[in-house]
């Protein structure tokens, strides 16, 4: 597609070829094979000596319309899209880690990607060192001579954090280490990693990608040589995504650009509002210049994004009584909705950890996360403002 295009105009014109039926909305190839004209076409397809289909675990043309799409997106050379965010984060490890290697990772990661890092790289011999987000200047301690990756999210979840991203690609590119970023929250119109230095760029595209609450997947990106490797890892392995998902991913690509534009728009007024709410003791949303970090978000950031964490006047109980409180805001485990949805991790997904375990990754009982949706504002701030009078009582 022509370079010349906006990104915006990429996630929406870069795409397949059209058929002979004229078709003006690309079809859903759902085909596990492809037909070869003759056993000299089939054998070079299969030495990779010419580019064509083969075998749906290795290519599919929906697939490879979203792949182009994300990297466009992401100013990275190319990409390779997987059957959920997981399988992108274990693909990127397992891909670039080998036994006796150390990976530095930030400690406030999505709690499938903890659960990787401490359960299962072990046991291949990968070993890690957290660090934290809060306290940049300790990072280099971490390193060892035989790191090879640092992984961050950045704004983590659910503390809205930030990783300076340019001292950071920085600092990886001195050591000569892998940086790989989940992008996740941010989405590829707020934040590009890659072009402060990030060697890897992951999203779960069940989030922003998708957006509606539908569809799971999950993507790779990077420069060629690097995104070979993981094509390379992920066909033999087989974390592959679905036709049907590429296909929904890809016409959802197509309106990231306004979704994203209007989540940010409603998080910014309602973290305005909580601000000045007499119930809440502090709200963290990185375009209010109230956050910390205000100054990173505006260097990194073209917006504060759709999730809005603050912190209650009051405790566990409250929490509590607060997602209770809530008539129209979804209770559940997604976020990047069109719905908005509250979560407080203290008293359910984090209940049984210990207080300590808690603090470790920045859940305090008071804690709530909103994913602000797409509804209209003035509904949102009522049913979490009635929510909050609930936390009360
Ligand atoms: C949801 C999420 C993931 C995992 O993605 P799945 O598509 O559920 O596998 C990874 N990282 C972040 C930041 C997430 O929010």
């Amino acid at each position: 597609m022509n370079k010349k295009y906006h990104p915006e105009t990429l996630a929406i014109r870069q795409q397949l070829p059209t058929t002979e039926q004229g078709e003006h909305s690309v079809p859903l190839y759902l085909t596990s094979s492809y037909r070869f004209e003759d056993p000299d076409q089939m054998r070079a397809a299969f030495a990779g000596d010419v580019d064509c289909n083969t075998y749906s675990r290795y290519v599919n043309p929906n697939c490879r319309e979203l792949e182009l799409k994300l990297a466009a997106l992401e100013c990275t050379e190319d990409g390779f899209v997987t059957a959920s965010g997981m399988s992108a984060i274990f693909s990127s490890f397992a891909t670039f880690l080998s036994q006796g290697d150390h990976l530095v990772s930030c400690r406030s990661i999505f709690g499938s990607t903890h659960k990787i890092l401490t359960t299962m790289l072990n046991r291949w011999g990968i070993e890690h060192t957290y660090v934290d987000v809060a306290d940049p200047d300790s990072w280099e301690q971490a390193f060892q001579p035989n790191t090879k990756m640092v992984y961050i999210e950045t704004p983590t979840n659910p503390g809205m954090d930030l990783v300076d991203l340019e001292w950071l690609g920085k600092l990886c590119k001195a050591k000569g280490v892998l940086l790989n970023v989940d992008n996740c929250f941010a989405t590829p119109y707020l934040q590009q990693p890659a072009k402060f230095g990030a060697d890897i760029v992951i999203h779960s595209a069940t989030k922003y990608i998708d957006g509606q609450g539908r569809v799971l997947g999950g993507a790779v990106l990077g420069n060629k040589e690097l995104i070979e490797e993981v094509r390379t890892f992920c066909r033999s392995v087989g974390p592959t995504l679905s036709a049907f998902n590429a296909w929904v991913l890809s016409k959802s690509m197509e309106t990231l650009k306004i979704r994203m534009d209007k989540h940010c728009e409603n998080a910014l007024k309602l973290a305005q509002f909580l601000e000045g709410h007499e119930l809440v003791k502090c709200v963290k949303y990185p375009s209010l210049p109230s956050h910390p970090q205000f100054d990173i978000a505006q260097r990194q950031m073209n917006g504060g994004g759709g999730i809005v964490t603050f912190y209650l006047k009051g405790g566990a109980e409250e929490g509590a009584k607060f997602l209770k409180g809530a008539e129209m805001c979804s209770l559940t485990a997604n976020l990047g909705d069109t719905r908005t949805i509250v979560t407080h991790p203290a008293s359910t997904t984090h209940s049984r950890l210990t207080e300590e375990e808690r603090q470790a990754v920045c859940i305090t009982p008071n804690l709530v996360r909103v994913s602000v949706g797409l509804e209209y504002i003035d509904d949102i701030i009522a049913d979490i403002d009635a929510a909050l009078k609930a936390s009360a009582h």
